[in-house]
């Protein structure tokens, strides 16, 4: 870095439309610039412009009558006349630490994004999801479900009465109260879902396939413990696009929203992902040990569910993915071993 000299800026001096080089120095004062020889005579007087550069070279500003002068003093040249426009070669070789900072913080915003972007939008979207909508979600699914699916149950009432004890062993739920309910449902097989609000609906067709308290608790304490851990309305909203997510946290539920969150039966549709299955299964064995439940059931029911195939066979499983380890996994947490 110079000042800009106070008897002129030394360099050369190029006549109009030729290539005779002068010894020469500018004088800029006031806005005006002058252009002196050796001899002190002015070649040319007036405004001048800081021209781009070409990299490597020396600055030049032309002035008034096509004259040019070039330096190898950069800075104090842009001093005098301000950057050249246009002159990015110029200022991409100057290390500016606070600009390199932003590009890193950009790429490193752009890369959180593309990594974690569905999540921290599906995060939000739960934060901001008020509970009447939850709610409306739990109940608009509920009756489109018994519309066109399901029925009144016809399990007899002691079973009724074991499987409404386990909503008390249950965490404190994270919308509104837990209410297990039973359907007979042909369509749909022996199967148990919950809805995000804290409904938890387990099919006749279950019960009846599974008959062991101990299974049916199991099963429960499973499907309970996916509405403690809010899995279901993380599951329905990553399964919207972004779209929609990003018009839910503007809270804007528009009518199509409302469509697919109230009326579709996505929710019976959605499969949870492995990591949900290890914690719902951890957290439901739990539940159903402090409603007095044989926790262990869980694991003879996956044995049954292996064993079981074709139509009759396990909706359950289409929703909630069996992994081989599952069964280790809940004896671990047992501690019953291998
Ligand atoms: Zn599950």
């Amino acid at each position: 870095m110079s000042g800009f000299p106070s008897d002129g800026l030394p360099g050369e001096g190029y006549g109009p439309e030729t290539s005779r080089r002068y010894r020469a120095r500018l004088v800029v004062e006031g806005g005006l610039a002058r252009l002196i020889d050796e001899t002190g005579t002015v070649l040319a007087e007036g405004p001048a412009r800081h021209a781009a550069r070409i990299a490597g070279g020396p600055s030049r500003a032309v002035l008034q009558g096509g004259w040019v002068f070039e330096t190898r003093d950069h800075d104090a040249l842009e001093a005098a006349l301000g950057p050249a426009r246009g002159d990015w070669l110029r200022r991409a070789e100057t290390w500016h630490p606070r600009l390199a900072a932003v590009v890193a913080g950009c790429l490193i915003g752009v890369w959180l994004i593309w990594r974690y972007g569905l999540d921290l939008l599906v995060a939000a979207a739960i934060a901001l999801t008020p509970p009447t909508l939850v709610a409306a979600i739990d109940r608009g699914n509920l009756a489109a479900i018994d519309r066109v699916l399901a029925k009144e149950t016809a399990l007899p009432e002691v079973q009724q009465a074991e499987i409404a004890a386990l909503a008390s062993a249950a965490p404190p739920p994270p919308h509104g109260p837990y209410r297990l309910m039973l359907r007979d449902m042909p369509m749909i097989g022996p199967n148990a879902f919950a809805l995000p609000g804290g409904t938890v609906v387990l099919t006749d067709q279950f019960a009846q396939t599974f008959p062991d308290p101990d299974v049916i608790a199991a099963v429960l304490g499973h499907e309970i413990a996916h509405v403690s851990a809010r899995h279901g309305l993380r599951q329905l909203y990553r399964s919207l696009s972004v779209y929609v997510l990003v018009a839910l946290i503007a809270g804007d539920v528009g009518p199509v929203l409302e469509n697919v969150l109230l009326e579709g039966n996505l929710l019976l549709s959605l499969a949870y992902s492995r990591a949900h299955e290890h914690e719902a299964d951890a957290l439901g064995i739990e539940i159903a040990a402090r409603a007095g439940f044989d926790p262990a059931a869980l694991i003879r029911f996956f044995e049954e569910l292996d064993r079981i195939t074709g139509a009759q066979g396990p909706a359950w499983r289409s929703t909630h993915p069996l992994s081989a380890d599952r069964a280790r996994a809940v004896r671990d947490l047992l501690g019953q071993g291998g």
